[in-house]
């Protein structure tokens, strides 16, 4: 019986001294995850609007639909209104 509790007690020092050190070993593994990482890097300040020439509306240049017309890049706020551009240009401005 004392032999039992004996080997059983060397069972646990052994898993406890075997944790012990692989914490001293790879510390890293046992801290929290906590930094998964930056998301897309957008810094405030920088979304700029233009104005659909067609229905007049203000879109996000970072959403819109791009044109390049005349040397210029014309924003739609749709493909709708892209289309609609193509087929009967309208000069901006
Ligand atoms: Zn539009």
């Amino acid at each position: 019986m004392t032999r039992l509790l004996a080997y059983i007690l060397d069972l646990v020092f052994a898993l406890i001294i075997g944790r012990l050190i692989s914490q001293l070993f790879h510390p890293g593994i046992h801290r929290a995850r906590r930094n998964a990482g930056p998301g897309p890097e957008r810094p405030a300040g920088t979304i700029h609007t233009m104005r659909d020439p067609v229905c007049g509306t203000f879109v996000s240049t970072e959403l819109s639909r791009r044109l390049k017309w005349e040397g210029k890049v014309l924003h739609f706020c749709s493909q709708e209104c892209l289309e609609k551009f193509q087929s009967h240009p309208i000069h901006p401005g």
